[in-house]
């Protein structure tokens, strides 16, 4: 896709309507605001200007233009929220070739799935009546099937497979799908298919159950690992209920298909299903970006609560809030709700329990205290974040009734990370630093500025190197320097974006691009002269360093009666 056509999707979706299709905005003066959609917040930072067609959170950091919201917000690539966009807008986009040669694959895997789910739905509706019936035995409703579009695969061997060649797609590829074994076979027979759709909405594997005990093979049965599915790093029902989580800023894990259907049923409309026992970090953060409050709705016995426990402190080592519902000994949610309805589901979610609450607590898990602390120390050790490793050891003291002390001791000291040092050390000193800024605020403001720049200011005049970043930018774009979210949409580097959204946002100086650019030469000369001093006296005979000194001296002469020449003027 060339930049002209990103140009006119970025032109044709004004901001204020696609943000606020996502999130409540808030007319402020001549900005909008609203609680940051991707860190947890309770006064607003996320600011959203419409002259500027850009948004920036002052709390976290994040900001960019229309396309890349959507594409955090959703969780989805960058081509993929072009076309989202471009079709909100009624725009056909072109792919261009090199892109077209990559996706390929990917994309016939997305149309085959989606085929495939098609295919399996017309099975259930029209020849599955023993699913059916089974599916009505667990109240699971018209409408949820309908919604997460259930199917069933019939007890064959070749009925996809024919399907799919029937539908004129090549039999080459059709072993990189994960819908067939090796010989060829359908690997889905005779069992009720959940299709897994990404957040963004589209079907990236299956799940099978059987529909009967005496069946051969697992309850379950899961597509393997494609091109276009990694197990573990997506969330059953996330696509259609983080519209929910974000909303109500809260969100219930549970195990399976059955649990988030039955939940979602009755109303929980803000449930995902981890599929599988543990929880991975991809999963949480994925579901970091809609909410960080997390309640754990695993099964009620020992292996169900043990998993909880192992899920909230990853939870925690993530940063997000968590607590654990406790499930009676026998019952998950789906069973809790049929037996008990929503309204004890209700009461049960509402006393949840912090981590070490929880384990102090449980009689099922077959662990004394000793035994409970230990997990709870391992997992404080395994935690990166040191905050959040502080948070917990201070619940862990107040529940057990330890000291701080006590807790504090059975932590292993870990080493900063190399990295997190070098971050702290290279904030630069911003007021040191005003001249440089004063021209990048001036440009951002007014982009056609830079050509006056460009001309007598290079790179190296930038020593703080956010600023220097931006300049670079700015260098590399001549060509497409026609408004701040066009730039955004050529930055790879998240950071980057974020420095030059936080920039764009603020006022520019009062002070007109010629004086900034003199000031910003004299900062350079000044220290240049100081390094040539430095260096002199090292060498104190050396004549082209002293002819060097001479010249700088004059340069900084003549700047001086430029300065003197406008004051007067
Ligand atoms: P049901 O109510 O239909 O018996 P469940 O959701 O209670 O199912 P569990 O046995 O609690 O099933 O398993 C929870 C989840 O773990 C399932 O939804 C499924 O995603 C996964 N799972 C369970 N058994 C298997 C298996 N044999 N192979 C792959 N995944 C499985
Ligand atoms: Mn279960």
């Amino acid at each position: 896709m060339d930049q002209y056509s990103i140009d006119e999707i970025i032109e044709r979706n004004d901001i204020i309507d696609v943000i606020s299709s996502y999130i409540p905005l808030k007319k402020t003066g001549s900005n909008f605001k609203a609680r940051c959609p991707f860190h947890d917040e309770k006064t607003a930072s996320f600011v959203v200007s419409p002259k500027k067609q850009i948004y920036k959170c002052f709390g976290c950091g994040k900001g960019g233009n229309v396309i890349t919201f959507v594409q955090e917000f959703e969780k989805i690539s960058f081509p993929e929220a072009l076309r989202k966009l471009a079709s909100r807008a009624g725009i056909t986009i072109k792919q261009t070739l090199q892109n077209k040669g990559k996706d390929s694959k990917r994309d016939l895997i997305y149309k085959i799935n989606e085929l495939t789910a098609l295919f399996f739905h017309k099975n259930l509706i029209e020849h599955g009546s023993s699913a059916l019936e089974y599916l009505a035995e667990r109240s699971i409703s018209d409408n949820t099937i309908k919604k997460f579009r259930l199917g069933f695969a019939l007890n064959s061997f070749g009925g996809l497979h024919n399907y799919l060649l029937k539908n004129n797609i090549n039999e080459k590829i059709l072993a990189s799908t994960g819908l067939f074994t090796s010989n060829n076979n359908d690997l889905f027979r005779e069992r009720i298919m959940f299709p897994i759709h990404s957040s963004a909405g589209k079907v990236v594997a299956f799940g099978g159950r059987k529909l009967h005990d005496e069946q051969s093979g697992g309850k379950y049965v899961n597509s393997p690992t494609t091109d276009i599915y990694t197990k573990g790093n997506e969330l059953y029902g996330l696509f259609e209920t983080k519209y929910t989580i974000s909303k109500k800023d809260n969100a219930l894990i549970c195990e399976g298909y059955t649990d988030f259907l039955r939940l979602y049923e009755n109303g929980f409309t803000n449930s995902v299903a981890s599929l599988g026992t543990s929880l991975t970090d991809s999963q949480i953060s994925l579901l970091s970006r809609f909410s960080e409050n997390i309640y754990m709705l695993y099964d009620g016995d020992s292996s169900g609560r043990k998993a909880a426990v192992r899920a909230a402190g990853k939870i925690l080592g993530k940063g997000c809030n968590v607590k654990i519902v406790g499930f009676p000994k026998t019952d998950d949610p789906d069973s809790f709700i049929r037996n008990n309805g929503v309204e004890k589901m209700q009461e049960l979610i509402e006393n949840a329990k912090p981590i070490a609450q929880f384990l102090l607590d449980d009689n099922v898990i077959d662990v004394d205290k000793k035994g409970k602390l230990s997990v709870l120390f391992d997992i404080l050790n395994d935690m990166e974040d040191e905050v959040a490793q502080e948070l917990l050891s201070q619940d862990i003291a107040e529940t057990f009734g330890l000291s701080g002390h006590a807790v504090a001791s059975k932590i292993r000291k870990k080493r900063r990370s190399r990295k997190q040092e070098i971050e702290t050390t290279e904030i630069p000193q911003m007021e040191q630093f005003r001249e440089e800024r004063n021209i990048i605020l001036l440009i951002l403001n007014n982009l056609s500025l830079y050509k006056k720049v460009a001309q007598e200011i290079d790179l190296s005049y930038f020593l703080t190197e956010k600023y220097k970043e931006i300049y670079k930018i700015i260098l590399e774009h001549k060509e497409n320097m026609d408004n701040i979210p066009a730039l955004i949409s050529k930055i790879d580097k998240e950071n980057i974006r974020n420095i030059l959204t936080e920039l764009s946002m603020l006022e520019p100086p009062v002070q007109t691009i010629d004086d900034a650019i003199i000031a910003l030469k004299t900062r350079k000369l000044h220290s240049d002269l100081a390094a040539l001093n430095a260096k002199i006296l090292n060498d104190p005979k050396n004549m082209d360093l002293f002819n060097k000194k001479q010249e700088l001296k004059k340069e900084i002469l003549k700047i001086n009666k430029k300065v003197v020449r406008r004051t007067l003027y």
